[in-house]
C-alpha cells in the first residue's frame, strides 16, 4: 500500500519534507530547511530518517527556504533524481541557494573565529558552491499538462497564491491497479494578494495535507493603503526619510506597487525610492518576467511593459558604491533593503544611521521572530547592537501587518470549502501546534471534516 511520511513541517513552519512512497520508489515534496529553535535547527545536520539515494525525485511546491534549502545538502548526501518545479520556482531559487550557501558559510567562519561551536572546525551545512551544482538537477515542470514520473506517480501543478512561482502539487499515487490522489497545499496566499493571482479553486482529492501557518489569526482589515501613506508623508515633512527592512522576494515588489499606487492616486508624494538589495532587484526581474503568475490587469501590464516597477522615482541599487551614496542623502527618501528581520545585509548601515535621529521612521512590513533585531526595536528597545556597536532607537517606529502573504484561519476554511467534497482525511502541516489545532477545530466545526494534526516521522498507509 502507498504510504505518506512527515520528515517536516510537524509542529513547526519549518522544515518541510513529506515522502509518498509507493512499489519501492520515493517522491519527496518539498526539501525545506528547519529554522528558528535550536532543536528543530540540529535536525538539518542528523542523517535523514529515510536514505537520500533512495529518494527518486522530489517536487517543489515554491522557492521558500523552509521548502527548498535543504537541497543542496540532499545532494551532498546522495540524491541525484530530478528536482521539479514551476519555471518561476526555478528560476528564484537559483537566486536563494547559493545565497543560503554562502550564508551557511559565513555562520561557519563566524563560529570559527568566535570559538563557540562544538565542531573544530565548524563546517557549513553547504557551501555556496555546492548549492549551484545542485542546480543542475532542477527541471521546469510548466504545469500545461501533467506530469508522470512513473507509472506510479503522476502530478498536477495548481496555482496557490503566495509569492511568484508558488504552485500546490496533486498527487496521483497508483500501486496495484488502485489509484489515490494526495493534495499537497505548501502556502497558501491571500484572498486577494497585491500582486500574484489568487489560489485556484481545488478539485477533489482523497487526501489534503494543507499548512496552518495562520491557523489561529486573523489578519488586520484596516485601510493599510492610506496608513502607508500617511507614515511616509509626516515623515518626509519631517524631513526624515523612511527605512523599511524588507524581505527580498514577494514583499519588495508588492512594496513598489503600493507606492506606484499611492503616488499615481495622489495620496503620496513622488519621493526617491531606493530598493538597495541585490537579490530584491534580481527577484524583481524575475516577477517581471514570470508575468503568468500576476494579479494585475492585462492591460495594465502591456501599457507599462517593462516599466512594471520601474517608476522614475524607483532607484534600484546594486552596487555597494550606490548603497554608500545613500549615506549622503539629506533629503527624505524611502529606503527598501533586506534582511527582512534586520538580522544581516545592507539594511543595518541605514538602521546605524537612520535610528538615533527621530525625524526618520523605521517601517516593519512584515513577521519578526523573536530574537531578532527587528523584534527588539518593533518591542520598544531603547537600543540594539549592530556591528558591536549600541545604536540608541529614537527614530519612530511603525508596522503594517497586512502584507501577510499567507491565508488567515478565515481563508483557508473558505478556500477548503470549495472542494467539490470532503477529502477522506486532511493533514495539517506547516504551523505552531495552536494554529495547527485551532484550525483543526474550525474546520470540523465548520465542514464537519476528518482532520488529523501528525507529529514528526508519522507514517501514513494510503488506503
Ligand atoms: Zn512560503
Amino acid at each position: 500500500m502507498p504510504s505518506l511520511t512527515f520528515l517536516g513541517a510537524t509542529g513547526t513552519v519549518t522544515g518541510s519534507k513529506y515522502l509518498l512512497e509507493a512499489s519501492g520508489e520515493r517522491l519527496l515534496i518539498d526539501c525545506g530547511l528547519f529554522q528558528g529553535r535550536k532543536e528543530l535547527r540540529l535536525r538539518n545536520w542528523s542523517p535523514l530518517p529515510v536514505d537520500p539515494a533512495g529518494i527518486h525525485w522530489v517536487v517543489l511546491t515554491h522557492a521558500h527556504l523552509d521548502h527548498t534549502g535543504y537541497i543542496p545538502r540532499l545532494v551532498k548526501e546522495g540524491f541525484h533524481g530530478r528536482v521539479w518545479a514551476s519555471p518561476a520556482t526555478v528560476d528564484l531559487s537559483s537566486l536563494t541557494l547559493p545565497d543560503s550557501g554562502h550564508l551557511q558559510e559565513e555562520d561557519a567562519r563566524y563560529a570559527n573565529k568566535k570559538g563557540f561551536s562544538k565542531h573544530k572546525p565548524a563546517l557549513p551545512l553547504y557551501t555556496h558552491d555546492e548549492a549551484v551544482r545542485s542546480l543542475e538537477l532542477f527541471s521546469v515542470a510548466d504545469g500545461k499538462e501533467p506530469l508522470e514520473l512513473s507509472s506510479h506517480f503522476k502530478l498536477r501543478f495548481i496555482r496557490a497564491g503566495h509569492i511568484l512561482g508558488a504552485r500546490m502539487v496533486e498527487v496521483t499515487v497508483t500501486e496495484a491497479g488502485k489509484s489515490v490522489k494526495v493534495l499537497f497545499t505548501g502556502d497558501i496566499g491571500r484572498f486577494p494578494q497585491l500582486i500574484i493571482r489568487e489560489p485556484a479553486v481545488p478539485d477533489a482529492v482523497d487526501y489534503l495535507v494543507c499548512e496552518s501557518t495562520y491557523g489561529d489569526r486573523l489578519h488586520p482589515t484596516d485601510d493599510f493603503h492610506a496608513r502607508m501613506a500617511g507614515i511616509v508623508e509626516s515623515t518626509a515633512g519631517r524631513g526624515g526619510s523612511v527605512i523599511i527592512p524588507s524581505f527580498a522576494i514577494g514583499r519588495t515588489q508588492e512594496l513598489l506597487y503600493l507606492f506606484r499606487k499611492l503616488i499615481s492616486q495622489n495620496q503620496m508624494h513622488e519621493l526617491p525610492i531606493h530598493v538597495d538589495s541585490p537579490m530584491a532587484i534580481d527577484a524583481t526581474d524575475l516577477y517581471r518576467k514570470h508575468h503568468e503568475d500576476h494579479n494585475l490587469e492585462a492591460d495594465e501590464f502591456e501599457s507599462e511593459g517593462h516599466r512594471l516597477f520601474a517608476q522614475p522615482n524607483v532607484h534600484f541599487d546594486r552596487s555597494v558604491e550606490a548603497s554608500k551614496a545613500l549615506n549622503e542623502c539629506r533629503y527624505p527618501t524611502v529606503i527598501i533593503s533586506a534582511s527582512g528581520m534586520a538580522t544581516g545585509g545592507r539594511v543595518l548601515h541605514h538602521l546605524v544611521r537612520c535610528l538615533p535621529d527621530h525625524h526618520n521612521t523605521i517601517l516593519f512590513v512584515g513577521f519578526q521572530a523573536p530574537g531578532t533585531r527587528g523584534h527588539s526595536i518593533q518591542t520598544g528597545a531603547e537600543t540594539v547592537k549592530i556591528h558591536g556597536q549600541q545604536v540608541p532607537v529614537r527614530a519612530h517606529v511603525e508596522t503594517i501587518g497586512n502584507l501577510s502573504a499567507h491565508a488567515d484561519y478565515s481563508e483557508i476554511t473558505r478556500w477548503l470549502a470549495k472542494f467539490p467534497a470532503p477529502p477522506r482525511k486532511t493533514f495539517l502541516t506547516h504551523g505552531e501546534p495552536h494554529a495547527a489545532e485551532a484550525l483543526q477545530q474550525r474546520i470540523v466545526e465548520k465542514l464537519q471534516w476528518t482532520v488529523a494534526v501528525p507529529s514528526y516521522l508519522d507514517k501514513i498507509a494510503l488506503g
